[in-house]
């Protein structure tokens, strides 16, 4: 689908969500009216990092509009450890920095840890959101993504630092 017809389509769910709220006598919350807001001034979300799903990614916090790198249906698959048919899960269970790729070595041994898995985040190499495929895309420990992306000067430079942990 082209960028413009999909902005369109998206931003006329978001309206029928919202008049459906208002209908029922309450308040469209924050997070609707952001969504809104964020295709109104034509903006798409990504698709879903996975090769062979073509979802939009999830949200993750509408106020900032800040996004996960994959679709929820990937998500609560992945981490229930289901299949998904045709669908590669592209986040691996392990910090990919444990080769040093980033100038210093994974501090964290995942096998002495029970929460290991919970503190693995995808990792945008070129910093952009908006860049979710695959190729751009690694899995780093939360330990590696933060002085990684200290050293890199994201957390200085880039006003949309919080987008970077996910
Ligand atoms: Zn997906
Ligand atoms: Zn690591």
């Amino acid at each position: 689908m082209d960028k413009d017809k999909k902005i369109a389509q998206r931003l006329k769910e978001v309206e029928l969500k919202i008049k459906k709220v208002i209908h029922s006598g309450k308040k469209p919350s924050k997070g609707l009216l952001a969504e809104k807001d964020y295709y109104e001034k034509g903006n798409c979300k990504p698709e879903c990092v996975n090769p062979g799903c073509s979802n939009d990614v999830a949200w993750r916090e509408k106020k900032y509009w800040s996004m996960k790198s994959e679709c929820s249906r990937c998500m609560s698959a992945r981490k229930k450890n289901k299949l998904i048919e045709g669908v590669t899960i592209w986040k691996k269970k392990y910090c990919e920095n444990i080769d040093g790729r980033h100038g210093f070595k994974c501090p964290v041994d995942g096998s002495e840890w029970d929460h290991y898995s919970e503190s693995l985040d995808l990792n945008h190499k070129d910093g952009n959101h908006d860049n979710n495929i695959p190729k751009n895309v690694e899995t780093l420990c939360k330990l590696c993504h933060g002085r990684h992306s200290r050293e890199d000067g994201e957390w200085n430079s880039n006003k949309d630092s919080r987008r970077n942990i996910e």
